[in-house]
């Protein structure tokens, strides 16, 4: 079946050249011209990626991003920001985009993106066998529920802070670069902007970290990458 890409922008001729693109690449394009309208699809609809811009009528995309993530976790969300503007991709990031991709953007990078995301949440779904559950301190992963919790605690995590606590666990007491992390978390064959990861490491020590500030299983390797620290225990 195809895959859904859920468009919010309200400018009909960048609707018109990804809806072009996106249907010759195999996707089923849904579009909408406001926040408010996009946000309705984007939880009546269930899409398997949106592509949200930033500056929209009656919401802006900051908003809808925040508000998708407080139902649906797992979708993927990419920004379309502007170029000028660099306080508006950590925005983004924060409030739980997994990646941005600026105006004017080419066509093959904006495909390229989809592809990676998409192709990402799958394969993470399927790669889930045999269950597993791997236990650090107060910090427990249920690999083939996908559940995360502290203390017993259930953890609410976007697919891509589970599949970046995984990895890291799964290399524990090793130092793994933030380009490793771009290639193998995010799927991205290319290094995009390394701000992505560090992201969604802060977002990742807010929820599982018991002091974000002094963290003690995702240790930062300042100008290389992050460690996970501490036994795990399979
Ligand atoms: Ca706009």
């Amino acid at each position: 079946m195809a895959k859904t890409v859920l468009i919010v922008e309200d400018e009909k001729p960048i609707i018109d050249i990804l809806c072009f693109h996106l249907k010759r690449s195999g996707y089923e394009p849904l579009t909408a011209t406001d926040g408010e309208s996009g946000l309705a699809l984007a939880l009546g609809k269930t899409p398997d990626l949106i592509l949200l811009d930033v500056m929209l009528p009656k919401m802006d995309g900051f908003t809808v991003c925040k508000a998708v993530r407080r139902e649906n976790a797992a979708v993927p969300i990419i920004m379309l920001t502007a170029r000028e503007d660099e306080s508006d991709k950590v925005m983004g990031l924060d409030l739980g985009a997994d990646d941005y991709i600026t105006k004017p953007f080419s066509v093959k990078e904006l495909l390229a993106r989809v592809g990676a995301n998409i192709r990402r949440t799958s394969v993470a779904r399927e790669e889930t066998v045999p269950a597993d559950i791997l236990v650090s301190g107060r910090l427990k992963v249920h690999t083939g529920r996908m559940e995360v919790s502290v203390d017993d605690s259930p953890v609410d995590l976007s697919q891509r802070e589970y599949d970046l606590l995984l990895y890291l666990m799964n290399r524990a007491g090793a130092v793994v670069s933030r380009e490793e992390l771009m290639h193998k978390v995010w799927n991205f064959d290319y290094v995009g902007d390394l701000r992505v990861v560090d992201v969604a490491v802060r977002r990742l020590r807010e929820k599982v970290e018991p002091t974000p500030a002094e963290p003690a299983y995702i240790l930062t390797k300042r100008g290389i990458g992050y460690l996970f620290s501490g036994e795990v225990d399979a």
